[in-house]
């Protein structure tokens, strides 16, 4: 019956590239961080939450001002849980509202965040995008034009790529030494056989 597939990795990791490919394969993508940022500007509860733990210039003309939260938020590791504490239970309900209505054999949450929050518990399986550090500070560096040492930083938020990989399910090698896209379709063939395979009473 029906999967709720997760899919995550580190920053740079490729997670985005290789959910837009599942998505060329027909499986709908739920981009968490994506919504996570909609959610934020857009929950009025969640707002005033916000503004009440990190003052009012966390949001500027109705939206989050994400430079007054780079500096005084990211980049302070118990500041960031705070947040996330607040925004994670919010996104983690509108995924599952939202893997309830796909009507495919299985749906993809995609989110660099997945063990980090209880969202693991809401997914059958999980997908680990893997790529070398090295080979991932400098696809961030050049995507968003950061220096090194800022996304030194960020990194440092997430847990252990190792421990992260060795708790996912599958894993997608995206180092620039194994082909994506074979890997991607393999992957959704062994998908939809589990689907089928899945009990009834499970989904
Ligand atoms: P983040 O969590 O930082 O948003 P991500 O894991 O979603 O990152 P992507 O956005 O998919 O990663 O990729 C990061 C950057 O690296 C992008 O600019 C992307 O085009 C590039 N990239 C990813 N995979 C490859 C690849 N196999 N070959 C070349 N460039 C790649």
């Amino acid at each position: 019956m029906f999967l709720r597939i997760g899919l995550t990795g580190g920053i740079g990791s490729g997670k985005t590239t290789v959910a837009k490919i599942f998505e060329l394969l027909g499986v709908p993508v739920y981009y968490a961080d994506e919504e996570a940022r909609r959610i934020m500007n857009e929950n009025e509860e969640l707002r005033l939450s916000i503004q009440k733990e990190f003052g009012e210039a966390a949001y500027k003309n109705g939206e989050l001002d994400r430079s007054y939260m780079a500096s005084n938020v990211f980049q302070n590791p118990v500041k960031l849980e705070m947040l996330n504490a607040l925004v994670h239970p919010a996104t983690i309900r509108g995924a599952t509202n939202w893997m309830r209505e796909q009507r495919t054999a299985y749906a993809i949450k995609e989110a660099a965040l997945i063990f980090e929050s209880t969202a693991a518990e809401e997914l059958d399986y999980i997908i680990g995008v893997y790529a070398p550090v090295s080979l991932r500070i400098k696809r961030a560096m050049e995507r968003n034009g950061v220096s090194y040492d800022e996304v030194l930083k960020r990194m440092n938020n997430q847990i252990d790529e190792d421990i992260k990989m060795k708790l996912c399910d599958f894993i997608i090698y995206n180092d620039e030494q194994k082909l994506l896209i074979p890997q991607v379709i393999e992957l959704h063939q062994k998908l939809l056989r589990l689907a089928e395979e899945k009990p009834l009473s499970q989904s």
